[in-house]
């Protein structure tokens, strides 16, 4: 009888950088997403680029929205050249609601309707509170809450209140247990997981699901790059997590792929904590973290 394989012979395909995938097996029917539109913000570069990139070999067409168009052109060449579908660049700042309104009466346009928001834009850095500016502080719950607040109204004024829809929020798992050096990014998620729930209820009358993914650490990100995540530190770190490692963006986009689909029908305001147990177990260590941040930064 043939061993039994082990889970990590098992993960999905990844790349490190922002490219596509150069092989892919499916997990999911490929036509689970067929014809679908989705509107991903922060989908030029990492998780939301993989998100953009599975959706689409999945059979839906996007928008991909951020601040700087240049990355997004090119990543929506490379996405549409790979999966044959059409995926639309346009130039939003989510703490503008004008740029978010124009882009999305662009979406309905080109596309003529939406059926998922993947709210994914982020900023986000090491830093200690004392370090940390009031104006960083703001900036980051402007971008990761405001950010997602807006860009869900939007969305659901213009088309999901009258059609139905589906929301997926990225979130993390920073302020679980008050993750050092992350007070910004982990107040900005946790006041996103309390949205969560709250539209969930709103909207759900409405045909509207919102749930969100937490991710833990995920390889080939700024965020993992900027936590040191080749460094010795952040690997005998992962010996800490139970499944021994770090995440990959394939990995969150097929949790965001079974979110956003008919896979999970009958659920709503749910987050799917996808970190391998990391925040159950992780060390939660300031002079840690502070020497891996401060040894970061000194080689940039
Ligand atoms: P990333 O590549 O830096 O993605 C963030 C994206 O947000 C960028 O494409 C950026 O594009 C966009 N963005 C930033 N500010 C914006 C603004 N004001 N308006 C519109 N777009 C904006 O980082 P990532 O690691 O893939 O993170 C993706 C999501 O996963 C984030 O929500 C993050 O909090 C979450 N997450 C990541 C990890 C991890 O290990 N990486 C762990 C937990 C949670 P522009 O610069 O073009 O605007």
């Amino acid at each position: 009888m043939a061993e039994p394989k082990r889970e990590a012979e098992l993960l999905p395909e990844d790349v490190d950088t922002d490219d596509c995938l150069t092989s892919y097996t499916y997990i999911y029917s490929p036509d689970l997403l067929k014809d679908r539109v989705a509107f991903i913000t922060g989908g030029g570069s990492g998780i939301g680029l993989r998100i953009a990139e599975i959706f689409m070999r999945h059979g839906c067409d996007t928008v991909i929205a951020s601040r700087n168009l240049d990355k997004l052109n090119e990543a929506a060449k490379k996405l549409s050249a790979v999966s044959g579908r059409r995926c639309l660049p346009l130039c939003i700042d989510v703490r503008q609601p004008d740029s978010i309104m124009a882009a999305v009466d662009e979406t309905l346009k080109e596309f003529g309707c939406i059926d998922i928001l993947i709210n994914n834009a982020a900023g986000n850095f090491l830093c200690p509170a004392t370090s940390l500016s009031f104006n960083a502080f703001k900036t980051v719950l402007d971008i990761d809450t405001m950010g997602t607040f807006n860009t869900s109204k939007v969305v659901y004024e213009k088309w999901f209140k009258d059609h139905g829809g589906n929301i997926v929020n990225i979130s993390a798992t920073l302020g679980y247990r008050g993750q050092a050096l992350q007070v910004h990014a982990g107040s900005a998620k946790a006041a996103n997981d309390a949205m969560t729930k709250h539209l969930a209820v709103e909207w759900g009358p409405s045909g509207v699901r919102v749930n969100a993914v937490a991710p833990g650490p995920i390889s080939g990100t700024e965020g993992y790059r900027r936590l040191g995540g080749s460094r010795r530190e952040a690997a005998d770190a992962f010996q800490s997590i139970p499944l021994q490692r770090a995440g990959n963006k394939t990995e969150m986009a097929h949790c965001a792929l079974f979110l956003a689909s008919r896979a999970s029908s009958y659920t709503t305001g749910a987050i799917l904590v996808a970190d391998g147990g990391a925040w159950l177990t992780s060390a939660n260590d300031v002079s840690m973290l502070l020497g891996i941040a401060s040894s970061k930064s000194a080689k940039l």
